[in-house]
């Protein structure tokens, strides 16, 4: 299996290191105790794009989780940024009663997400620290107190086929965030595209190490060819499908994956469900909603890839990727 490094010939930080811990919403752990996780999913989420389709429901939310625990599931994380109703109180009590670890996020979707980003838009990499080291505010208010969980990932979002102004300003907050914590940055990219242009902001022009870069919704862009050369950057590859918004592309997943393993990148595969709509939830819409990885995909995969390989993008490389040394 290919290890991860960054451009420099760096290796990824080992998840048995001294210090290396993943931080979800019950404190810091070791990552060698993450166990099998859904690297990208929602159990909230709240946009002005998606409206009637909000994840607001804390009961279902705890269904979903016990019957992805069911189907062998033990951490997932969840790439709700910053002021899309991440409900991390709620995160919190939920991780404690399922027994599941859960990684709460900081950051800013696309611009369009939000009705107004005034008082945000201008501190934004104080907002994002802030919500790493001295935790979130559980009901999105800017004037409440931080007594929510701490997050543990930035996430950020391209634009369609560009880094538009929007994203240079996030990514550049996140690459902030991630100097002063050393929290990893999760990245949507707009159905899949700009993902070099994306790479090449962040690790080059903003010297974030690429093993602390994942790049998400890349099956959304099934370019075999492409998909190769943003692996060959060193950062990791989200696919986060299946779900409906992404079911025209689903089909191309196994070969997409199958190509990355032959050319040596299954070290860098992240796979989650990428849940964003109470219709696609499995216990109360109509699905696959977040057990499908496990239920459907995983036997699937490990059918075509073989179960080393399969067990290493469920379990070592999320442990990787979100495991980190934090400075504060
Ligand atoms: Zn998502």
């Amino acid at each position: 299996m290919a290890e991860t490094r960054s451009r420099t010939g760096r290796a990824a930080p080992d998840p048995l290191a001294v210090g290396v811990k993943i931080r979800t919403v019950l404190g810091d752990i070791d990552p060698a105790g993450l166990g099998v996780c859904d690297a990208h999913d929602h159990l909230f989420f709240a946009s002005k794009l998606l409206p009637g389709q909000e994840l607001d429901d804390p009961d279902a939310a705890e269904r979903e989780l016990i019957a992805f625990k069911t189907a062998g599931g033990s951490a997932l994380a969840q790439w709700t940024p910053f002021g899309l109703n991440r409900r991390t109180a709620e995160l919190s009590r939920l991780s404690r009663e399922t027994g599941i670890h859960l990684v709460a996020a900081t950051g800013l979707h696309r611009a369009e997400h939000y009705p107004a980003l005034d008082g945000v838009i201008d501190r934004l990499a104080e907002v994002f620290v802030a919500d790493l080291t001295e935790g979130t505010q559980p009901a999105e208010d800017p004037a409440e107190p931080r007594t929510g969980p701490k997050a543990g990932l930035i996430k950020v979002a391209g634009a369609f086929h560009t880094v538009d102004a929007h994203a240079r300003l996030t990514m550049t907050a996140a690459a902030a965030a991630h100097h002063a914590t050393g929290a990893t940055i999760a990245v949507h990219l707009e159905l899949g595209t700009a993902a070099l242009e994306v790479a090449s902001l962040l690790c080059d022009d903003l010297e974030v190490p690429p093993d602390r870069v994942i790049l998400g919704h890349l099956n959304r862009n099934p370019d075999q060819r492409l998909q190769r050369e943003i692996a060959e950057t060193g950062v990791f590859l989200g696919f986060d499908g299946p779900s409906r918004a992404n079911h025209a592309t689903d089909w191309r997943l196994p070969e997409s994956l199958e190509a990355l393993v032959e050319t040596g990148h299954a070290g860098q595969i992240l796979l989650g469900g990428d849940t964003t709509t109470a219709a696609a939830r499995a216990s109360s819409g109509g699905g696959p909603g977040i057990p499908y990885l496990l239920t459907t995909l995983r036997p699937r995969l490990t059918k075509l890839l073989g179960e080393e390989v399969v067990s290493g993008m469920l379990v070592a490389n999320p442990a990787r990727a979100f495991g980190t040394h934090w400075r504060m």
